[in-house]
């Protein structure tokens, strides 16, 4: 009863993903069939490349995909064939935490999100005659067709390319979200922001929307602080210059209203929060390796006020902030295409290299379809 699609299956511990052809399941109730037409790849897929889910292997990652609903299953009636879509993360939109406006934090966002199955435990994918790890994000969006769940599907028009609006779904939204939701940065707010990847350059385009003062970008690379500097940077500097800490204590005199971790690392953490002014706020986005991830804080410097939060996707419901960010991308606001790169679906080995190497920043699979009914 499953269809024949194609998948990209990792099949050992940071090894090369291999596409292969498996078998997706029909939708269940409140599923949509969905021919992925691009993908980004985020950094949480290499971070679970390189074993962070511990999934038995073979699993197929993948979590910012965007596509067409081609079919749906009982109970869907907000979405219908021929919908463009993008992806995000699942949440219940039923639990406390959901109702309460947070549902980055759902109660279900483990089960629905990185235990490789459906919320429910079941498989929708098989390769070779046997169950596999899928439903990243409910989605494994490494294929040309997934199944993903109506809480997790948000409908765009079809005028901006997919290949553009697919890293909405996690990445961008995530250092938007920071800014614009989880801090609503103000007018005339100071924000530095450590580390200019796809997350940290989403947060310098968004705080310039937000009309931030000035937008400080810290990096180990000159590159990308040009980048950060056309995207609405006004200050960059390199994380290996000395004495930086006093430095960006000076420009912001005393600290900046917020500051972002990005980069998922303690020291920068440390950093980060030390620049963060009294009563500002620090904020972690980015994603540790698990054997280090344990971070030393100065108490004296916590006591004055300051805030610091760890902030899932943004804080924010894809359901209204990924329209959003589309509406900023048409009106020019937010430059989606300085960010991406695209490569077809065979090269996504490539992709992955180009990322870790550091030659892109967020690279996009383009699906060229492949054959289901
Ligand atoms: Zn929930
Ligand atoms: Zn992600």
């Amino acid at each position: 009863m499953g269809h024949p699609v194609r998948a990209a299956l990792l099949q050992e511990v940071n090894g090369p993903f291999v596409i292969d052809e498996v078998e997706l399941e029909s939708p269940r109730a409140n599923e949509l069939l969905v021919r992925v037409t691009a993908s980004g790849i985020c950094h949480t897929d290499l971070t679970y490349r390189a074993g962070a889910g511990r999934f038995p292997l073979p699993v197929v990652l993948g979590h910012e995909g965007a596509g067409v609903v081609q079919a749906v299953g009982e109970g869907v009636t907000d979405f219908a064939p021929g919908d463009t879509v993008v992806l995000s993360y699942f949440s219940c939109r039923a639990c406390a935490t959901c109702a309460g406006g947070h549902p980055a934090y759902c109660q279900q966002g483990y089960a629905g999100n990185f235990s490789g199955a459906r919320p429910d435990g079941t498989f929708p994918m098989r390769w070779r005659g046997a169950p596999i790890r899928s439903s990243f994000f409910h989605q494994s969006s490494f294929a040309t067709h997934v199944l993903a769940h109506r809480h997790n599907a948000v409908k765009v028009g079809a005028s901006v390319s997919p290949e553009l609006l697919a890293p909405l779904g996690c990445g961008f939204q995530t250092g938007a979200g920071a800014v614009l939701e989880a801090f609503k940065l103000q007018p005339g707010q100071q924000l530095a922001v450590f580390g200019a990847g796809a997350v940290g350059l989403a947060a310098i385009m968004a705080a310039r929307v937000a009309g931030a003062s000035s937008i400080i970008a810290v990096d180990l690379d000159a590159r990308r602080l040009e980048l950060a500097r056309e995207l609405g940077a006004t200050d960059t500097f390199l994380a290996t210059q000395p004495d930086l800490t006093k430095t960006l204590l000076k420009r912001t005199r005393g600290g900046a209203d917020f500051a972002l971790e990005c980069v998922g690392l303690p020291q920068v953490l440390r950093q980060a929060f030390d620049v963060t002014r009294p009563l500002g706020t620090c904020g972690l986005l980015g994603l540790p390796s698990p054997d280090n991830s344990d971070v030393t804080l100065s108490m004296m410097g916590l006591l004055v006020g300051k805030r610091l939060v760890g902030i899932l996707e943004g804080d924010v419901d894809p359901k209204t902030f990924i329209p959003r960010l589309v509406s900023l991308h048409v009106e020019g606001r937010f430059p989606l295409e300085k960010l991406s790169r695209s490569y077809a679906f065979e090269a996504i080995n490539d992709a992955v290299h180009d990322m870790e190497t550091r030659t892109v920043i967020k690279p996009v699979l383009r699906m060229n379809g492949g054959h289901t009914s």
